[in-house]
């Protein structure tokens, strides 16, 4: 499992760095100009319904207009819940509860994939398993009682008794176990349940990395209801935190507040530095179960001896939405979102000049340069936005892209009909405007990750 997790770390920490930061500065170092040069005929044939229109997104605040002035401070509890409604992302249901709306389902779709891919890549298979578990599961493993007043507990119309599982230890140990003894060599076997996650192997090392340079921190924590003998939060410092966190400031000693008893201010680690005290969001929970649970549903394997062994089992669970909102709570501005590269609901948007204005023919050119990006670079197909509401100005326009925090935005203006065709292109997150050729723009963006 060390080994597996070593190979996620690998694997995930490169990819989210550079999603996280900076996209590729030097595009000279990009291969040139290798894309074919789409028929521009042939491409304007197509039905205009391939290219996403800001107009026709269910995006509901871009779409009236709702400024910032509009809605009262007290709605909202912390800068990223505010930009997210000004952004039309999300919109309250009941309280606590929000409907994630188009362009925030499709971060959180990316997310998904970020980390299929990555549990595919160290062997990870996905399963689901039902959200309602019977009751009886959760007595034989003692949480039914545990649990307690937190647990959703509901009755059918037979009067069978059951909970909507928030995690599926019970679950997962008993598919396990219902398979009869297992032999070594299926060992380990790693199951991801979406959106949670479980690992069950024979021996653990679970130091995983969830967010590379979103600076997350591994701190020792709770088992709390779960269990088993060692868990590991990953904690995101910020402000709005939940949790309290102990770091040291001389070794890599940190701990969840709730870990350590009242009054510690020395490192147990190192015995030299002082603990800090700061605030993080959890985005990941690991735990060493142990035979927790493989020791009440009898989850065992043959090991080489051909000897039945009681299976030792971990889990961690990754919050999907909690790790894009803490995302966007560290890394925007209070005007604007800045999202993790890779996970912006749509990389590029290009905005053509209001309707009756002296460039009038840009329109056409604006879907054309939409179809031609994406003939030019498949991996940008439908991640680029045409904002086609040319009743209002550039600056208008651009300010609703501004606070959204497309990667890239895109202004066809007057150079773009000169005889040859320059875009302005603002990139957000550094803030760089540049003028580009087609040619130029094409290389820029082929540096752009997705997923
Ligand atoms: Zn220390």
């Amino acid at each position: 499992m060390e080994f597996l997790m070593h190979q996620f770390r690998q694997r995930l920490l490169p990819r989210l760095p550079r999603a996280l930061t900076t996209p590729c500065k030097s595009h000279s170092s990009c291969a040139p100009g290798h894309a074919p040069k789409p028929n521009s005929t042939d491409s304007i044939s197509r039905p205009i319904a391939h290219i996403p229109l800001v107009s026709r997104l269910f995006q509901p605040s871009n779409l009236r207009d709702v400024g910032q002035e509009s809605r009262t401070p007290s709605e909202m509890t912390c800068k990223s819940q505010r930009l997210m409604l000004q952004a039309g992302l999300i919109h309250p249901s009941n309280p606590g509860c929000y409907y994630y709306l188009p362009a925030i389902v499709r971060s959180m779709e990316k997310l998904v994939r970020l980390i299929d891919q990555e549990m595919q890549g160290i062997g990870g298979q996905k399963l689901d398993m039902p959200s309602l578990c019977s009751a009886e599961l959760w007595k034989r493993s003692e949480r039914w009682d545990l649990m307690g007043k937190e647990l959703f507990r509901l009755r059918d119309r037979h009067g069978a008794e059951y909970c909507l599982g928030p995690t599926h230890e019970e679950a997962v140990t008993e598919l396990l176990a219902s398979q009869g003894t297992m032999s070594y060599r299926q060992l380990p076997c790693c199951s991801i349940r979406s959106p949670e996650s479980s690992v069950m192997s024979q021996n653990l090392d679970l130091d995983f990395y969830v967010a590379g340079s979103l600076h997350v921190v591994k701190v020792q924590a709770d088992t709390g209801n779960i269990g088993g003998e060692l868990s590991h939060e990953f904690q995101l410092p910020a402000d709005i935190g939940e949790d309290v966190l102990l770091v040291c400031d001389h070794c890599s000693f940190s701990a969840n507040t709730e870990t350590m008893e009242s009054g510690w201010t020395g490192c147990p680690k190192c015995q030299q530095g002082t603990l800090v005290e700061s605030k993080g969001i959890e985005v990941g929970h690991t735990f060493y179960l142990g035979t927790r649970y493989s020791h009440i549903f009898n989850a065992t394997f043959n090991n080489s001896q051909n000897k039945p062994v009681v299976t030792e089992m971990g889990c961690f669970g990754l919050g999907v939405t909690r790790i894009l909102a803490a995302a966007i709570e560290v890394m925007s501005t209070e005007e604007a979102i800045h999202w993790p590269w890779v996970l912006a609901p749509y990389q590029v948007c290009v905005i053509p000049p209001k309707r009756g204005s002296k460039v009038d023919e840009v329109p056409r050119l604006a879907e054309e340069l939409v179809l031609t990006l994406g003939e030019a670079l498949p991996g940008l197909r439908g991640e680029v936005v045409l904002d086609d509401r040319t009743q209002m100005t550039i600056g208008k326009r651009l300010k609703d892209a501004y606070r959204l925090g497309y990667p890239y935005v895109v202004v066809l203006g007057q150079k773009a009909v000169e005889e040859t065709p320059r875009f302005e292109v603002i990139c957000q997150q550094t803030g760089e405007t540049v003028f580009l050729s087609r040619d130029g723009l094409i290389d820029l963006l082929r540096c752009v990750e997705t997923v």
